[in-house]
């Protein structure tokens, strides 16, 4: 039996390397990789934890550039009180996010790369592609509720769990790493395709540094709407991030309509953004516009329900953002 281990880069470029040239798995709050290790989810591994600094624990503001370093808490995004009104979406989906003992220890470049909830990931006695390649998805023929609607393949149709993650999505977010590599938030994640068990584009060893937004007047104007069985410490059945920028008459400018719970990655719905750009807002537009989201959507079994949520979750969430910012 492989025993666990724990090494400490000084620096992300150093923890980088451990990586690359020992294998293991990176650290940051633990709150996602020590459940999965303790669940037996994951074999005892090599942990590679990197010392805090080098702007990696640090929240910038540079003009309208917002960069967050990937050991950020949750906790630091939500009482900082610049990002609360610049970038309210983001605010409000980790306010909805797990509970504040976790959001102490969570970290803005952990959250997105958390693993699936869908129960025959989180069990190692039940056959999942995406945890042990090729022993079958239990969850296609069996209990499939929390399961997605868009972006699914044969092999896998787990939903992304990340409420953090629609957020960035809906603000263009980029994704600065350890190789110097940028790339936008909507590409880090892959889609389940034939290899499920590869969630990322992240080459092995390949960090997160940081994440790059902008503040605009669309962000201001953004609002994130969760749904979700039990009240409060629980991952979302679904939500929507939603931002929408007006023009001098009132018309939308701009819009921005991301969801979770439904996809099997954070998702942006550009045809649905379509509908609302160059109209005037209210609850008819909304609902015409949100109708689109559910074009190609393929649901399985138990998860059914959510080709009549997924529209109402976003008209609902652009109506409280158009009662809120009118
Ligand atoms: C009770 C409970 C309730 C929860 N409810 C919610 C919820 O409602 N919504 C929600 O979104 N989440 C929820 N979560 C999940 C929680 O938000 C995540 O576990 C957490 O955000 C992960 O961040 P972390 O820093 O602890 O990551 P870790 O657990 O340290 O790491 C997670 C994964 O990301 C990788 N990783 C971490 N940092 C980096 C980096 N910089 N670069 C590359 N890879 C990296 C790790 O190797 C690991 O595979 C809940 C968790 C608990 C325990
Ligand atoms: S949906 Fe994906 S995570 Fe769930 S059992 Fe199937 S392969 Fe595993």
């Amino acid at each position: 039996m492989r025993a666990l281990g724990y090494v400490r880069g000084r620096s992300l470029a150093e923890a980088a390397r451990l990586l690359a040239e020992g294998g293991g798995e990176f650290v940051a709050g633990g709150t996602d990789l020590v459940q999965r290790l303790e669940d037996g989810v994951l074999p005892p591994a090599r942990l590679v934890d990197v010392k805090p600094g080098d702007g990696l624990d640090a929240i910038q503001i540079d003009g309208d550039e917002v960069r967050l370093g990937a050991l950020v808490r949750l906790a630091e995004v939500i009482e900082h009180a610049e990002l609360r009104r610049a970038l309210p979406v983001l605010v409000e989906a980790l306010e909805a996010t797990a509970s504040p003992q976790v959001r102490n220890l969570a970290t803005v470049g952990g959250n997105p790369l958390q693993r699936t909830r869908c129960l025959y990931f989180r069990d190692p006695t039940l056959p999942c592609n995406r945890r042990a390649p090729n022993s079958g998805c239990g969850a296609r023929e069996g209990r499939n509720r929390n399961t997605a609607i868009l972006g699914t393949s044969e092999h896998c149709i787990a939903a992304h769990p990340s409420d953090f993650a629609v957020a960035l999505a809906a603000l263009d977010t980029e994704v600065e790493t350890s190789r110097g590599r940028t790339l936008s938030l909507l590409d880090l994640h892959r889609l389940p395709g034939t290899v499920p068990e590869r969630e990322h584009v992240l080459d092995p060893g390949e960090l997160i540094r940081s994440l790059r937004l902008e503040r605009s007047t669309l962000a201001e104007r953004s609002h994130y709407l969760k749904v979700q069985d039990r009240g409060e410490f629980e991952w979302a059945l679904c939500s929507a991030a939603v931002a929408v920028d007006l023009d001098d008459g009132g018309g939308i400018r701009a819009a921005r309509v991301a969801v979770g719970g439904f996809a099997t990655k954070p998702w942006r719905l550009p045809r649905v953004e379509a509908a609302l750009v160059d109209r005037q807002p209210g609850p008819a537009l909304f609902r015409e516009a949100a109708a689109r989201a559910v074009e190609g959507a393929q649901p399985r079994g138990e998860n059914a329900f959510k080709l009549e949520l997924l529209p109402r979750t976003i008209a609902r969430a652009l109506e409280e953002l158009h009662e809120a910012r009118p």
